[in-house]
């Protein structure tokens, strides 16, 4: 199998990585390969054996083209800032250039310890690399950007957690991994003549229209706020829980990074936290807007001597563009709310309607996905749905009366509406028990219901007759679920 690899960063950023190897495994055995994503990236992978995939993608044999390397960077993690963190378990293998002319990082995860690796083992554990896969291929289909994975293979090697599980190296394909953190690290060690060469490069690789700005950084800042506010918008409207929303797991390219402790949530409720070490609900659901607020204001900081250097006086407009984050988020939040529940035009009752609605839900505790799909079921006049899902006859009842004014209100046709709905508001997603059950049946050696699973959340909108069992709920005795950081 050939890989074009085209390594621009390890070409150009000397000094922003340190070349690194692969632990070689002995023995690894292909768990799953995204043969779609690959034909996305022009890969050709036809005729490839599953040997030879599995030793190309957990580092037992190094591509041809590939230039391994840890990148460096720094972060806040829970508000504390931590100047050295870095590819502790991950290594850039290179880039490839899409038929499309995207360019994409692939990367390992899992394959040992780099010199970022402070005291860890730079190893992952098969239920986190194929939880990651999972949840990151159910991101995309759903249409949130995110990275997204390639490849899993199992190690044959045991690694030590809180106990010992078998060891698995995650292929990850991301449209960079320059993260907020990687910014932070050259503004705190190294001063402007750094973070603007890596300004320069991340523009010149993901918006080198801005080059023509004339504060390219400033517009830098102004794009990713953009992508960020869209980003957590797209989230919470999935009921999608990020988990640890530190400024080390923020890309610049916009893309969800890192499947940690994240989860999507089944009953509604603001407060929601899924990952173990989150004891003060700092990443809560409802909190996501705030804390990718304070992570926009600590990439505005790290970008400051940039902006600085081509105009002092931008300084003062960075300022203003944090500061309007808050209200950014709003009107893209209420624009993506808007077509979740089949509103075409804005009007001046939404922000109260929208606001209404997830107090309702809250008070009820409903299934958050099942809750919009209930909707559109009503619009084509079939309210089972809805009844099964809301406990007590009439619940919600003149949220619901308000609703359907304001679609009368624009008129058109009630079914393309509900079509509308449904191609945004997914059927199908990793749901928690599902997953549950999948990476425990995985662990022991089957991967047939992580398959099935896989196969289902990769088309999470149009019903299916033979999938009912993954479109509800957990059952009532599942839970409290937790989830956890270390992949
Ligand atoms: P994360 O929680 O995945 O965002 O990781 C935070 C930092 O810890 C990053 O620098 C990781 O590379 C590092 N890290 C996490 N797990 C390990 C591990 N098992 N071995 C080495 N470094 C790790
Ligand atoms: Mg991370």
């Amino acid at each position: 199998m050939q890989i074009a690899f085209d390594n621009s960063f390890h070409a150009t950023m000397e000094g922003f990585y340190a070349p690194a190897e692969a632990a070689r495994p002995s023995t690894p055995r292909l768990l799953a390969f995204n043969h779609a994503l690959a034909a996305r990236l022009g890969i050709d992978a036809t005729g490839t054996g599953d040997d030879e995939l599995a030793r190309l993608f957990s580092g037992a044999e190094l591509p041809p083209g590939a230039d391994p390397l840890a990148l460096a960077y720094a972060g806040h993690q829970f508000g504390h800032f931590s100047p050295q963190l870095g590819d502790g378990r991950a290594l850039l293998l290179g880039e490839v250039v899409a038929p499309d002319g995207v360019r994409f990082d692939i990367q390992l995860k899992g394959s040992g310890p780099t010199m970022f690796s402070r005291n860890g083992d730079g190893k992952a554990a098969i239920g986190p690399v194929l939880r990651e896969y999972l949840v990151s291929e159910a991101m995309a289909a759903m249409g949130v950007p995110t990275t997204r994975a390639l490849a899993a293979v199992a190690t044959g090697e045991r690694v030590q957690r809180e106990r010992a599980h078998p060891g698995a190296v995650l292929t990850r394909v991301a449209r960079s991994h320059i993260r907020v953190g990687t910014f932070q690290f050259f503004a705190a060690h190294f001063g402007a003549e750094h973070v603007i060469r890596l300004s320069d490069y991340a523009i010149a690789r993901h918006f080198p229209e801005l080059a023509e700005a004339a504060n390219a950084h400033l517009a830098l800042l102004e794009r990713v706020i953009d992508l960020q506010c869209s980003l957590v918008a797209h989230w919470m409207s999935v009921g999608f829980i990020h988990g640890v929303m530190n400024t080390d797991n923020v890309a610049i390219s916009g893309e969800t990074i890192d499947y940690g402790p994240c989860a999507f949530m089944d009953r509604f409720s603001v407060s929601t936290v899924f990952s173990s070490i989150d004891a003060h609900g700092r990443y809560a659901y409802g909190r996501q807007p705030q804390i990718m607020h304070w992570n926009m204001a600590r990439f505005a900081e790290a970008l400051l001597p940039a902006i600085h250097a081509v105009d002092p006086a931008d300084v003062e407009r960075a300022k203003e563009l944090v500061a309007a984050v808050p209200d950014r988020f709003r009107s893209v939040w209420l624009d993506t709310m808007r077509a979740k529940l089949g509103l075409g035009e804005a009007a001046g009752g939404d922000p109260e309607l929208i606001d209404e609605l997830f107090a309702e839900l809250e008070r009820h505790g409903a299934d958050f996905t099942g809750f919009f799909r209930a909707l559109s079921r009503l619009l084509r006049g079939d309210r089972a749905a809805l009844d099964a899902l809301l406990p007590g006859e009439g619940a919600m009842g003149s949220w619901i009366a308000a609703w359907r004014a304001r679609i009368e209100e624009e008129g058109g046709d009630f079914a393309e509406r509900a079509e509308a709905m449904d191609a945004v508001n997914p059927l199908y997603i990793p749901r928690n028990h599902l997953v549950e059950a999948a990476l425990a049946a995985a662990e022991a050696g089957d991967m047939t219901p992580w398959l099935r699973l896989l196969e289902t959340v990769q088309h999470p909108f149009a019903a299916r007759a033979d999938r009912a069992e993954f479109a509800g709920p957990a059952p009532e005795d599942f839970g409290p679920y937790t989830t956890f950081c270390g992949t």
